[in-house]
């Protein structure tokens, strides 16, 4: 085995194969990062969603609401504070480089460290406890944290801070295969109208068809990672997504659920496939305070 270093990557010769080492402190510290960030910043593709809606929104307390939205966001840059109080369970998608060497702790842990390190030095709320007792674990921690093998030497991890007005909004669905697309967009709007206010719209609104039940769950997650203003590459799925967000902005619901024609910015679809029996959905509701981050390391 020969360690040498390249470009400041430290890499190990096993044979023929070449393997980047990185070490676990590198991850805890790009994780503490991006849970101080993405609470205090929104991003730029939520931000310029709300800002196009205000300008199109019919309600003038609608339009009022969008841009109070707005200056919240400026205020939190301002005085480096969360944009909003509940500052979520901590989600990460991790896709791991199969030529990849992680020395130091294990993976989890180190993710799970940055979350601890992140939510204390951030003033950041931690809202994690115990379901049964309601114990606080008093860090944040565990993380909810999802992972994929690919190809190549990187490690990219995506973060999202996921509130629980919008989480508790979410739905699991059995659908019977002949219940078809027109079952699928019922279910869908049937479960925006119902969650209402509660989300603090306007919403990002997650989904996942297909696959087994936590796979779905898991697809309709990940879609909320997604940048405002991309669709799914699949022709059908992408009309789908444009299709159901006309459908949820004529329910009125609107800005805080106070009356509009804005309730929802993006729909975000991802499809897997599934048994010949079944049609599971999940519809995952975030709300405006859409944070997500990526890192490539
Ligand atoms: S749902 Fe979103 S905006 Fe509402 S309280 Fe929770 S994190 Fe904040």
């Amino acid at each position: 085995m020969v360690k040498f270093i390249y470009e400041r990557i430290l890499i190990i010769k096993m044979g023929d194969k070449f393997v980047r080492i990185i070490n676990s402190s590198e991850i805890t510290n790009i994780v503490k990062d991006m849970c101080i960030e993405a609470n205090i910043y929104l991003g730029n593709d939520v931000k310029n969603a709300i800002r196009a809606y205000e300008k199109e929104e019919e309600s003038i307390l609608g339009k009022n609401i969008l841009n109070i939205l707005m200056k919240n966001c400026e205020i939190a840059e301002e005085k480096q504070i969360p944009i909003c109080q509940d500052t979520g369970m901590a989600v990460f998608f991790v896709s791991i480089g199969q030529d990849v060497h992680i020395e130091g702790m294990n993976i989890t842990d180190a993710i799970n460290e940055g979350v601890r390190q992140g939510y204390l030095e951030g003033y950041l709320r931690k809202s994690v406890v115990y379901p049964i007792d309601r114990i606080n674990t008093k860090d944040n921690t565990p993380a909810i944290i999802h992972y994929d093998i690919v190809e190549g030497d990187n490690i990219t991890i995506e973060f999202a801070p996921k509130g629980f007005g919008s989480e508790n909004m979410s739905k699991l669905k059995m659908l019977k295969p002949s219940d078809g697309v027109n079952g699928i967009k019922q279910f869908i709007i049937e479960t925006v109208k119902e969650a209402g206010p509660n989300p603090c719209p306007p919403i990002v609104v997650g989904v996942g068809i297909g696959g087994t039940v936590e796979k779905c769950a898991q697809i309709a997650k990940k879609s909320l990672l997604r940048e405002l203003g991309n669709h799914n590459e699949d022709e059908t799925i992408k009309q789908l997504e444009i299709d159901i967000l006309k459908d949820i902005n004529n329910l009125g619901i609107g800005p805080q659920g106070l009356g509009g024609n804005t309730t929802a910015l993006a729909v975000n679809i991802e499809a897997f496939p599934t048994h010949i029996a079944g049609l599971p959905v999940v519809v995952n509701i975030n709300c405006h305070a859409s944070r997500h981050k990526k890192v490539k390391i």
